[in-house]
């Protein structure tokens, strides 16, 4: 009889710590959704066709996207 109480006791335990763990995965899993920016336009570079974020683009002044300085130098 003792050891039956035992039994039930580590049971509930092992139910318990199962259900905070998969709580706790998606709690975590939350913010990661959240931190996802915006969506945001895509230019292909003129030199070489790499395509890149509009943020991270660089222009020449005919307003021209690159992917980089060395590219928007070259032309
Ligand atoms: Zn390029």
């Amino acid at each position: 009889m003792k050891y039956l109480l035992l039994f039930i006791v580590v049971i509930v335990a092992l139910m318990l710590h199962k259900k905070n763990r998969s709580s706790q995965q998606v709690s975590q899993e939350r913010p990661k959704a959240q931190g996802l920016s915006a969506p945001e336009p895509m230019h292909a570079c003129t030199r070489c066709g790499v395509n890149v974020p509009a943020s991270r683009c660089v222009w020449d002044a005919q307003q021209r996207p690159y992917c980089c300085a060395e590219h928007a130098r070259q032309g």
